[in-house]
């Protein structure tokens, strides 16, 4: 199958509530052209030289997701297009997030992300530096970020328990956050959980946005 075929195969199966964000790190902006011309607009990246480049070589209507760890120094290359940030894992990020969108007059949509996996290597904020944040005088003059959510990763196992343990801590984390701080504001109803080796369990806990790369793209090579 090409990725057009895997990319329908895999939206067929997918609840309508469930959005596919296509992973495209490493894979040539032909490829992506592809996908986009069969009518797929929407991919993440997790770096922010790559993303910027491919950004300007395919056309200005490619809803660009960027789903890594941001560096707060690279934050102004990608504000004037970026249409959501899903890991959002320190304050400090996210007050630079609202500086820069403010000097382009936008408004951009970030998701929490909260550290569920056990493994060292991944990011993320606890519950309570999640509510620290929400309960600073700072974050309400944050105007020009609005958080529609929360992202998180799940360990990297072959043991599914693990796995659906760690989303199901996530969806009870966004629960909590949802009715405390969020009971107002129906925009806030995202949870970014679920790769190409777990996305089905990830949409059967709760997920509203899967991050699929290699299962539609196939295998990723590093150099
Ligand atoms: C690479 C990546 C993905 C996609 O991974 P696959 O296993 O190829 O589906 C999803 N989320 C993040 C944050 C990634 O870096």
């Amino acid at each position: 199958m090409n990725l057009v075929e895997e990319i329908e195969k895999l939206k067929s199966t997918l609840p309508a509530h469930v959005k596919l964000v296509a992973i495209s790190k490493t894979k040539p902006v032909e490829l992506i052209r592809e996908a986009y011309n069969s009518g797929h607009k929407i991919f993440g990246e997790n770096k922010v030289q790559e993303l910027v480049g491919k950004y300007e070589m395919l056309p200005k209507d490619t809803e660009w997701h960027m789903v890594g760890h941001l560096q707060t120094n690279k934050v102004k290359y990608i504000t004037p297009f970026i249409s959501m940030i899903h890991g959002v894992d320190n304050f400090k990020l996210l007050k630079v997030i609202n500086k820069e969108a403010k000097k382009n007059n936008r408004i951009i949509s970030c998701l929490l992300q909260i550290k569920i996996a056990k493994e060292d290597s991944k990011f993320g904020l606890t519950r309570n530096e999640v509510e620290q944040i929400l309960e600073s005088d700072e974050f309400d003059e944050l105007s020009n970020v609005k958080i529609l959510g929360l992202m998180g990763m799940a360990s990297f196992s072959d043991d599914e328990n693990i796995i659906r343990d760690e989303f199901r801590e996530l969806v009870s984390i966004f629960k909590i956050i949802q009715q405390k701080y969020f009971a107002t504001v129906p925009e806030f109803k995202e949870l970014s959980m679920g790769m190409s080796t777990d996305y089905k369990i990830a949409i059967e806990e709760g997920s509203t946005m899967i991050r699929i790369g290699s299962l539609i793209f196939g295998e990723r090579v590093y150099p």
